[in-house]
C-alpha cells in the first residue's frame, strides 16, 4: 500500500522505522533482531536507507596506492524484499542521485516495481567522502527533484529509450526529504522550502523530515509550508540520542541543534545508562507533543537504539 493511503485510511498516528543495511560481510539477522521486537508497534512502512560507494585508498604489493571504489553498505533492494517476505510490511527504498547514472537508476526501478514494491523516498544524496561538495555522477542526477522527475515519466510509461513504446507504467508514491531547521546548502528557510515546493509540485507525494530535537522546528516548518501551499503529509523524524558524543556529532553531520536542556541533562548523566535514560525521556517528550497534535506517523531513525524506541512506544501504545 502507499505511503499516502496507510495515512488517509488510519485513524491514528501510524508508526514508522528506518534502518540501515548492515555493513558488508555481516548477515541479515543483524536487521531481524534490530527490528524483531519492535514490530509489536505494526509498523506501517520500514524505510531502509542507501548508502553510495567510497573511494577509498587500497596498498598494492609493491607499496603504492590505488584508488578503489568500495560500497560499505549494499544490500538495500534485498533487503526490501527480505522485510516484506519476512514481516509481511511495506519497505521503502531510499534512492539517491549521487553515484548512479539515469540508467542505473531506471533499472534499480524496474527491480522494485517487480517486487512489488510501491514507495520509494527520493533523494539527492551527500557529497561523497572525498568532495567538499555535491557532484552529480557524468551522466546522473544533480537534485533530488530530478529523479522525481525521472521516476514520475516511468510512472507514465516513459522510459530512457525511446524505443519503448508503451512501456509497463510504474505506480510509485514518492517521498521527498524535508528540513525542519533548513539543508545546510540552502541559502535561507524561503530557498529551502522553494525548492521543496518543487519536488512537490512535480508529483512527490509526501515528505519525511530530517531528524529534530526541538519539536517547535517541526511545528514552524509546518507552518511555513502551508503558506508556501504544501497540503501534503510532512512525516516527522526522530532520533534517540543516547550519548555524550552525540551532542556534538549530531550537529556536525546532520546541520541540526541539540536544546540547551537536552544537552545539559545528557552532560549530568554518569553512565552510558543514565544516556540512554535522558535519551529515552527526551524522546518520549517529543513525541507525546506530537501526539498531541495529532501528526500522521512517528518515523523513528532506529539506527542502532531499538532499545530507546521500544521502551518509548511501550509508554505511548
Ligand atoms: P535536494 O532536494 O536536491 O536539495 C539539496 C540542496 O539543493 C538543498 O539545499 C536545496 O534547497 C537545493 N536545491 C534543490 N533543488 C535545487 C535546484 N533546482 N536549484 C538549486 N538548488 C536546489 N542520504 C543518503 O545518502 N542515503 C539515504 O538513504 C538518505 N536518507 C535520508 C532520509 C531523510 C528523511 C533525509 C532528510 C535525508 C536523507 N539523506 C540520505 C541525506 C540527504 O541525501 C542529504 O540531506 C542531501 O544533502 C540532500 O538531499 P535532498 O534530497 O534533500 O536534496
Amino acid at each position: 500500500m502507499k505511503v499516502t493511503q496507510h495515512i488517509a485510511e488510519a485513524k491514528d498516528t501510524i508508526v514508522s522505522f528506518e534502518i540501515l543495511p548492515p555493513t558488508k560481510g555481516k548477515s541479515i539477522d543483524s536487521i531481524y533482531n534490530h527490528l524483531d521486537s519492535l514490530m509489536e508497534f505494526k509498523p506501517a512502512f520500514i524505510n531502509v536507507t542507501y548508502h553510495r560507494a567510497e573511494q577509498v585508498f587500497k596498498k598494492r604489493a609493491d607499496g603504492s596506492f590505488e584508488r578503489v571504489e568500495i560500497r560499505k553498505r549494499p544490500g538495500t533492494v534485498g533487503i526490501c524484499a527480505a522485510l516484506m517476505n519476512k514481516y509481511k510490511v511495506e519497505a521503502i527504498p531510499h534512492l539517491i542521485c549521487g553515484g548512479f547514472s539515469k540508467e542505473e537508476t531506471e533499472n534499480a526501478l524496474i527491480d522494485l516495481h517487480f517486487l512489488g514494491i510501491k514507495n520509494v523516498l527520493a533523494l539527492r544524496g551527500d557529497a561523497a567522502a572525498n568532495e567538499k561538495f555535491f557532484t552529480p555522477h557524468p551522466f546522473g542526477h544533480r537534485y533530488a527533484e530530478d529523479l522525481v522527475k525521472q521516476i514520475i515519466e516511468l510512472n507514465t510509461g516513459k522510459y530512457l529509450e525511446d524505443e519503448i513504446m508503451d512501456g509497463v507504467k510504474t505506480d510509485f508514491c514518492i517521498g521527498v526529504a524535508g528540513y525542519p531547521e533548513k539543508h545546510f546548502e540552502s541559502p535561507n528557510a524561503e530557498t529551502d522550502i522553494y525548492y521543496l515546493k518543487r519536488k512537490l509540485d512535480l508529483g512527490a507525494d509526501y515528505v519525511t523530515t530530517q531528524m529534530f530535537f526541538n519539536n517547535e522546528h517541526y511545528f514552524h516548518f509546518l507552518e511555513r509550508c502551508k503558506t508556501h501551499g504544501v497540503h501534503v503529509p510532512i512525516v516527522p523524524g526522530l532520533k534517540p540520542i543516547s550519548s555524550k558524543r552525540q551532542l556534538t556529532m549530531i550537529p556536525s553531520i546532520f546541520n541540526v541543534e541539540i536544546p540547551v536542556d537536552l544537552y545539559n541533562e545528557m552532560q549530568k548523566a554518569k553512565t552510558e545508562k543514565d544516556c540512554e535514560k535522558v535519551g529515552e525521556e527526551w524522546l518520549l517528550m517529543q513525541c507525546r507533543d506530537l501526539l498531541k497534535q495529532k501528526v500522521p506517523v512517528l518515523h523513528f531513525y532506529t539506527l542502532g537504539k531499538p532499545q530507546i524506541v521500544y521502551n518509548v512506544l511501550k509508554k505511548l501504545f
